[in-house]
């Protein structure tokens, strides 16, 4: 296990790719977590708190990402819309193409989808839309410690 993390530590250099599932990470949903002591990208706030619920130690997520508009978001202040339509991890087409892992892939670390936004307003007016439910991040977070 710590092999592996020295491996993950090397191919940091690599900011486009979630750090824990190596999808690209898309610019509208990148999120900043502390994992291990080192900052790490993930490609959404769903994939980084997964990986604090997979390694069971505690990871803090440091930054968020507007949907509407790309900018940082403070966690503390954030709102997300949990389990909408709109999932910028999607792989539905990875799906059905290998049923031999379809098992593995049942689960998905970034679903239901977490998108975030700076206002309250701004969630509820994409949860209208796009379906989900709005809540503040850190409740969104509390959910996922066990
Ligand atoms: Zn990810």
């Amino acid at each position: 296990m710590l092999g592996y993390a020295g491996w993950r530590t090397f191919s940091y250099s690599n900011a486009d790719e979630c750090y824990a599932c190596k999808r690209p990470i898309h610019a509208h949903s990148k999120t900043v977590a502390v994992a291990n002591g080192h900052a790490r990208l993930f490609c959404c706030p769903a994939c980084a708190l997964s990986q604090h619920e997979q390694a069971g130690k505690p990871i803090q997520v440091t930054q968020l990402t507007s949907f509407l508009n790309g900018k940082a978001l403070a966690p503390e202040n954030a709102y997300v819309v949990r389990g909408s339509s709109v999932n910028m991890c999607e792989r539905t087409h990875e799906l059905i193409e290998d049923d031999k892992r379809s098992a593995d892939l049942r689960y998905d670390r970034c679903a239901p989808s977490l998108i975030a936004f700076a206002q309250r307003g701004e969630a509820l007016a994409f949860a209208r839309e796009h379906g989900g439910e709005v809540v503040a991040f850190r409740e969104a977070a509390a959910a996922f410690v066990k």
